[in-house]
């Protein structure tokens, strides 16, 4: 296994100080090692998150090479050649497990944003401080964006938040935990080739949630709620001016119309299933800006930082094999790539919708590695 930095690499390197998990405790589980501390229903700090993953690296005795960057890997006879910083490797098989969020994905357009307002990653952002004085506009309203606009709102800095299409969550949905209800009842486990449309699930944005002590909810309502204020889908910069799309409204009744179903779900399985909860529940609809903004001057001074938190994407900038699409997607079935004897895991709905959390590995890594041996038998 070829690591180019330590165990847990990308929780180290690739995310903020306040960070923590916004899968609870108890769901932090890999092959023959759950979490066993004092608090299941909280969420892990980095510090506890890189713990968890060293000692599961110890307790499988993983046989990791650290500091070993795969700089190529090409078909060779009878299987792959890789190269690395350290060295080169013959192999018959190969597992990508490099991860799916390796690059920040930020719009061309942000090339014309004025050089006097500073751009900043979610992989360069560690805390408010390090940011200029002044307003800061972040983009996007996924779990990083959302999480990112409270923590800057709350150092006292003015906040705005460009909102694309979301997925709206309670934090605590009928006394449990809202990942509980995912879980249990079924819709993680959602399967790869039974999904109607899993192009589009491969695509959905994380939903916005925060794992802090109190359980808080970190909707739309909430941000606005601490002063934070909401705009449109970042379309395009012109003459030096954001400008952002109308339609706030109809994007928020969406959002909530996906929620109210996705709690409707979790009702009938409970019903069905004679689960002891909380009565169903349902939630103030997102409030709307009377007269959002559509445009913004970026050489005004209002906005000193934009923060791109709009996504992120794999790198396979090393892979030297014709399996990556137009896109930059990985063209696999399962995670049975394009090509004998080449395999990959933790992909969006790799094989079902909980593929890229802690917890999501396990039943994946089964059957993939089942294939592999397969192929080498
Ligand atoms: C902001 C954010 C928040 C998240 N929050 C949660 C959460 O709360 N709960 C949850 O379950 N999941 C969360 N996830 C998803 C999380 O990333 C996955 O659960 C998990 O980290 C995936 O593990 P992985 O090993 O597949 O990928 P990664 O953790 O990305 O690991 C890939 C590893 O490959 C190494 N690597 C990459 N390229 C090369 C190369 N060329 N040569 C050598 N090594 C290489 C990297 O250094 C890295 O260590 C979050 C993801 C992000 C981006």
């Amino acid at each position: 296994m070829l690591e180019r930095g330590e165990v847990a690499n990308s929780w180290r390197r690739e995310r903020w100080d306040s960070f923590r998990l916004l899968t609870p405790n108890w769901q932090s589980r890999l092959p023959g090692l759950h979490y066993d501390g004092t608090d299941p229903d909280g969420y892990m700090t980095m510090g506890e998150i890189t713990a968890f993953l060293e000692r599961y690296a110890g307790h499988a005795r993983v046989p990791v090479r650290t500091r070993t960057t795969v700089t190529s890997v090409r078909p060779a006879e009878g299987g792959y050649h890789v190269t690395t910083d350290s060295g080169e490797i013959g192999c018959r098989t190969l597992v990508i497990a490099s991860g799916a969020c390796n690059l920040p994905s930020v719009p061309a357009f942000s090339r014309a944003v004025p050089p006097s307002v500073r751009q900043v990653t979610p992989y360069e952002y560690r805390e408010p401080g390090q940011l200029p004085e002044g307003g800061v506009l972040v983009v996007g309203a996924s779990a990083t964006g959302v999480q990112l606009a409270a923590e800057l709102r709350r150092s006292g800095r003015p906040v705005i938040l460009s909102v694309g299409e979301h997925v709206r969550l309670p934090r605590v949905y009928r006394g449990r935990d809202v990942l509980w209800w995912m879980d249990a009842s079924g819709v993680w486990d959602q399967r790869y080739d039974e999904l109607e449309d899993l192009d589009r699930a491969r695509r959905l944005p994380s939903p916005q949630l925060v794992g802090t002590p109190e359980r808080e909810t970190l909707d739309l309502n909430a941000l606005v709620a601490m002063g934070v204020e909401l705009v449109g889908r970042w379309a395009a910069v012109r003459d030096g001016e954001a400008l952002f799309s109308g339609g706030l409204r109809n994007m928020f009744s969406l959002a909530d119309l996906k929620m109210e179903r996705l709690l409707g779900t979790f009702d009938e399985w409970a019903e069905q299933a004679g689960v002891e909860a909380g009565p169903p529940e349902r939630f103030e609809p997102t409030r709307a800006p009377d007269r959002p903004r559509l445009r913004l001057d970026l050489r005004s001074g209002e906005i000193r930082t934009i923060v791109w938190a709009t996504g992120f994407r794999p790198d396979y900038g090393w892979l030297d094999v014709p399996v990556v699409d137009e896109k930059g997607r990985l063209r696999h079935d399962g995670g049975v790539v394009d090509s004998p004897g080449l395999y990959a895991l933790g992909l969006p709905v790799l094989r079902r919708r909980k593929s890229t959390f802690i917890h999501g590995i396990e039943p994946d890594a089964r059957e993939v590695i089942g294939h592999l041996a397969g192929y080498l038998g």
